[in-house]
C-alpha cells in the first residue's frame, strides 16, 4: 500500500498540485497539518486536500491560529499578518473542515501529529535530545511529524536509548526499522535551502519511506502573494527554500 505523506502545505496550491501529480496513484494520503498560513491560496488548498480519497489529516499550529484557537500574538509579526489575512479569507466550509481536524491520530503502527507526540501542535523536533524525549510519548512503532519543514528521520537503535538523526538525500529510499520519527518536509515552504516541494511515499508492506522533491512554478505563487500584499520576507523565502 503506497501512502502519500504531505505536510506544511501553507496555502500554496501550485506546490500542492505539483506534488499530487508527481506522486501519481496512491492508496491513501496522510496530511500532517499546516494546510494554511503564509501562502496565497488557503481555500484552494483546504478544498483540494479535503477531497482526497482515503485521507487522514491533522491540525497544525497555523490551522489552529486560522480558527482563532491560538492567539495571533504567539506568532512573529509577519506570520501574524499572514494569519489575519487567512482568517479573513477562509470560507465557512473550509473553516468547518479545519475545525474537524484532530491534533493526533493513532493507527495500528503509526501515530500522526503536526509538531511532536509530546506537544502535538506546537513543539519543534529540531535536535536529537528533544527527539529522544519524545519517544516516550507514543506507543506505536513509528510517528510521522511535520512543523519544522525539514525532511529528517530520528531513530532509536537497539543498542542505545539515545535517538540518532538521518538527513536523507533526495530521491532516496529509507528502510523503516522500529522505532522512528519521520518528517516528509514541507510542500509549500521548504526550509532546507532546496526550494522544491517535498513529500514522502511510505509503503508499510515493504517498510520503505521514499523522500521526493518536485519543482513547481514559484514565480506564479510569489505574484499572487504580491497581489495579496502578503509579507515580503515570506515571498522571498520561497525562491531560496529557507
Ligand atoms: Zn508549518
Amino acid at each position: 500500500m503506497r501512502t502519500l505523506i504531505i505536510s506544511d502545505i501553507h496555502a500554496n496550491i501550485t506546490a500542492l498540485e505539483a506534488v499530487l501529480a508527481d506522486a501519481g496513484t496512491v492508496d491513501a494520503t496522510w496530511c500532517l497539518g499546516d494546510l494554511v498560513g503564509y501562502g496565497p491560496d488557503p481555500n484552494e488548498c483546504v478544498e483540494r486536500i479535503a477531497a482526497l480519497p482515503n485521507l487522514q489529516c491533522i491540525l497544525g499550529n497555523h490551522d489552529a491560529a486560522a480558527l482563532k484557537h491560538i492567539e495571533v500574538d504567539s506568532f512573529n509579526p509577519e506570520a501574524r499578518t499572514a494569519i489575519l489575512w487567512t482568517q479573513q479569507r477562509l470560507n465557512t466550509t473550509n473553516l468547518a473542515f479545519l475545525q474537524s481536524l484532530p491534533e493526533r491520530i493513532e493507527m495500528e503502527l503509526i501515530t500522526l501529529v503536526h509538531g511532536s507526540p509530546r506537544q502535538p501542535v506546537w513543539e519543534y523536533l529540531l535536535d536529537t535530545r528533544t527527539a529522544t524525549l519524545n519517544f516516550d510519548f507514543f506507543d506505536t512503532l513509528y510517528c510521522f511529524v511535520g512543523h519544522t519543514h525539514l525532511p529528517v528521520m530520528y531513530y532509536l537503535p537497539d543498542d542505545t536509548v539515545y535517538a540518532r538523526l538521518v538527513v536523507p538525500e533526495n530521491e532516496t529510499q529509507l528502510t523503516l526499522a522500529p522505532r522512528a520519527i519521520l518528517n516528509p518536509g514541507s510542500v509549500g515552504q521548504p526550509r532546507d535551502r532546496d526550494p522544491r516541494a517535498a513529500y514522502a511515499i511510505v509503503d508499510m508492506d515493504q517498510n520503505t519511506w521514499e523522500c521526493h522533491r518536485v519543482a513547481y512554478d514559484i514565480v506564479s505563487v510569489q505574484a499572487r502573494m504580491e497581489k495579496a500584499k502578503l509579507p515580503e520576507r515570506h515571498i522571498q523565502r520561497l525562491s531560496a527554500g529557507w
